[in-house]
C-alpha cells in the first residue's frame, strides 16, 4: 500500500507531450503515452558526420552543404527529428514544463552525446544562452537546465556563464537560412574567455533549426580560443522544413 502510493507519486501522471492521463508506467524515459511514442522520430542513421542531418552512406558520408562550406563546429547531433510529438514536447519543455522535462531530455542528450563520441576529451559543457529579458521572465533558461542534467550524468563541468546573448533574437521565425544566418551574426559573445580558451567545448541547445545559431556560437567560441566545438540538441529540423 505505502509502496504503491510512493510509486504513484513518483510516476508522471500524464503523458509528457499530450497530457493524456497514464494508467501505467510509460515504457520510455520521457514519459510518453503509446500514441505519442509512435509519433516521435529519432534522427535516423546514417547522418552527415558534421551537421548530423540524415544523409549519405559509407562511401559518401558528408552532405554537400558541409562539403562545400564546412561548419565551424566539429559534430552536431540531435536526439529527435523536429516535428510531430518531438515538436510538442520541445514546446512544452520551453514553455511550461521545463523542470519536469529537463531530467529525461537531458539524460537522452547525454546518451546521444556518449554514443556519438561527443564526450571524449570534452573539457566543458556550455548551454546556448537565452536572451536576458526572456530568462528573467521565465526565471530559467531551457538549454541551461538541459546542460545541468547532462553535466550531472557525464561528470563534466558546466559553465552557463561562458557565453552571453548580446542581441535580441529575431521575432521572425520563418526567415530562410541565409536571412537567419544574418540575424544571428553578432548575437552572441564569450563572456568568460578563460572558461573556453584552449578548451574542447560541448554546446547544448534545445532545438536546432537552420543550424545558424549553432554555427554562430561555434565561430564565436573558436575565435575566443576553443580548440574544438561540438553541439548536441534535443531536436533537429530538416533543412527543407524551415
Ligand atoms: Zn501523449
Ligand atoms: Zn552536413
Amino acid at each position: 500500500m505505502i509502496l504503491s502510493v510512493l510509486v504513484d507519486a513518483l510516476l508522471p501522471r500524464s503523458c509528457a507531450s499530450c497530457r493524456t492521463p497514464l494508467s501505467r508506467r510509460p515504457e520510455d524515459p520521457v514519459g510518453l503515452c503509446p500514441s505519442c511514442r509512435e509519433g516521435i522520430a529519432l534522427v535516423p542513421s546514417p547522418v552527415c558526420p558534421r551537421c548530423g542531418q540524415p544523409f549519405g552512406d559509407d562511401d559518401d558520408p558528408t552532405c554537400r552543404r558541409c562539403a562545400t562550406r564546412p561548419p565551424p563546429f566539429r559534430y552536431l547531433r540531435a536526439v529527435f527529428v523536429y516535428g510531430g510529438t518531438a515538436r510538442d514536447l520541445v514546446l512544452r519543455f520551453k514553455h511550461g514544463k521545463a523542470f519536469a522535462l529537463s531530467r529525461p531530455l537531458g539524460t537522452l542528450l547525454a546518451a546521444v552525446a556518449a554514443r556519438e563520441g561527443l564526450l571524449e576529451g570534452t573539457d566543458v559543457v556550455v548551454p546556448v544562452p537565452a536572451w536576458p529579458p526572456r530568462a528573467v521572465q521565465r526565471r530559467y533558461s531551457p538549454p541551461a537546465l538541459l546542460a545541468r542534467v547532462l553535466g550531472r550524468r557525464t561528470d563534466l563541468p558546466v559553465d552557463a556563464r561562458a557565453l552571453a546573448r548580446v542581441r535580441a533574437p529575431s521575432a521572425d521565425g520563418h526567415a530562410g537560412p541565409r536571412a537567419r544566418a544574418g540575424r544571428v551574426a553578432g548575437a552572441f559573445a564569450v563572456r568568460r574567455v578563460e572558461a573556453v580558451r584552449g578548451k574542447r567545448v560541448l554546446v547544448v541547445d534545445d532545438v536546432v533549426t537552420t543550424g545558424a545559431t549553432a554555427a554562430e556560437i561555434a565561430a564565436v567560441l573558436r575565435a575566443a580560443g576553443a580548440t574544438r566545438v561540438d553541439v548536441v540538441a534535443v531536436a533537429l529540423a530538416a533543412p527543407d522544413a524551415v
